[in-house]
């Protein structure tokens, strides 16, 4: 994908919208940002959401993963969204161990709010010229991996 992106959107109107169907996981999305893309869409933060995987800053973390059973702490805190802002890690295992339906809702809540932020931080950081550094903080927090077990 990346190799069609080095050289396809500079093909296209410099002055209309570039859209990318169907991308993708957090790294895609700032690849093809970091190559001319403009927008896109994609099903992970609803589907993944349904199975257990949240994104984060520090990368993916499935939920159903018994080392979040005890852990008292958020999903994310550095995340506004209420699942983040409400419930534990502890609980968010809970209830899909459990299997009841506000955890689907719930994961998928976070993962439009981590989407959101994440196109958010591209807009500022491109708006301010330092999309450069944007990148190397996005890597740099991704390579950190999640945070340790309590
Ligand atoms: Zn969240």
């Amino acid at each position: 994908m990346f190799e069609t992106l080095d050289y396809a959107p500079d093909m296209l109107p410099a002055d209309r919208p570039r859209y990318l169907m169907g991308v993708g996981k957090p790294d895609d999305i700032v690849g093809a940002v970091r190559r001319g893309i403009d927008m896109m869409d994609c099903v992970l933060p609803s589907r993944s959401g349904r199975t257990g995987q949240a994104f984060t800053r520090r990368g993916v973390v499935n939920i159903k993963n018994a080392r979040h059973q005890d852990d008292p702490r958020p999903l994310d805190e550095a995340c506004t969204c209420p699942a983040c802002r409400n419930y534990s890690r502890a609980y968010l295992h809970h209830v899909f161990k459990a299997r009841e339906i506000i955890q689907s809702m719930l994961l998928t809540w976070h993962n439009l709010q981590y989407y959101q932020d994440l196109m958010a931080e591209m807009r500022a950081a491109i708006a301010a010229g330092a999309f450069d550094a944007f990148e190397a903080r996005f890597h740099a927090m991704r390579a950190q991996g999640d945070i340790e077990p309590v």
